[in-house]
């Protein structure tokens, strides 16, 4: 309808001549068209392309869409309904995984992502790290892909991760300045893995010591709750700790 009125309009003004072939109108100038976007062929498009996305998804919310959208929607409000209406030989049944999204395009954009990611100047060491044998590359990930901390503190993470932070060392090698020592301790060169493990007054003050006693408690919990071992648990001298007890509660 839409596009009906426009090529009346277009017809009006003398854009085009009446009776002109349509396909013409829609193609692009290097084919010798007129490079006009056809407003029925991009919603359609759009649709196909929100179908294609809903049915290779492996999210669990996104296969309850598509379940929803399969079996009770009608054959004019299911996006899966009219995309397979639209898009025949269009559509693929692949169903992405971990690992392969299940469009080309997707692939080619995954991998290319992850290939700069790696060879990025400053960024390359965390992808380096997470492809050695020794890693477990989804544990290390876990807690980006449940995302339950506060997004100032993943982008905190994030950025300690890629050497972000605006260190002193980092300002020297940016020739920002030429101080690269500690604005802390004034000693030694301040890089991100400095303030994060071995800043001495830090060192000194407890700081690690608690943060490393934090993880110890966390893991004795974990351990605990794998051995169905319920009740109070005394991470003690073992560990190094304070006998303060904690309650297991799930
Ligand atoms: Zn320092």
């Amino acid at each position: 309808m839409l596009a009906t009125k426009t090529r009346k309009m277009l017809t009006l003004y003398q854009i085009i001549y009446r009776n002109q072939c349509m396909s013409r109108l829609y193609l692009p100038g290097r084919e010798g068209g007129m490079g006009l976007s056809e407003v029925n062929h991009q919603h359609r498009a759009t649709i196909v392309s929100i179908g294609q996305y809903i049915i290779s998804s492996c999210n669990p919310k996104l296969m309850k869409i598509k379940d929803h959208h399969e079996n009770r929607e009608s054959s004019t409000t299911s996006i899966i309904k009219l995309a397979t209406h639209f898009g025949k030989d269009c559509l693929t049944n692949r169903v992405e995984n971990q690992n392969k999204p299940a469009t080309d395009i997707a692939y080619k954009k995954y991998t290319s992502s992850i290939e700069e990611w790696s060879n990025h100047k400053r960024e390359k060491y965390l992808p380096t790290e997470l492809s050695q044998e020794y890693i477990d590359r989804d544990g290390s990930r876990d807690w980006l892909k449940r995302g339950s901390l506060h997004y100032d503190q993943e982008r905190l993470i994030l950025a300690a991760q890629d050497k972000g932070p605006l260190t002193n060392a980092f300002k020297k090698m940016s020739c920002l300045s030429n101080n690269n020592k500690c604005r802390f301790c004034n000693t030694e060169v301040e890089s991100v893995g400095h303030l994060i493990s071995s800043y001495k007054v830090l060192l000194g003050d407890g700081y690690y010591t608690d943060r490393h006693n934090g993880v110890c408690k966390y893991l004795h919990w974990k351990i605990c709750k794998c051995s169905k071992n319920p009740g109070n648990i005394y991470p003690n001298e073992q560990l190094g700790m304070t006998t303060t007890p904690f309650t297991m509660t799930t």
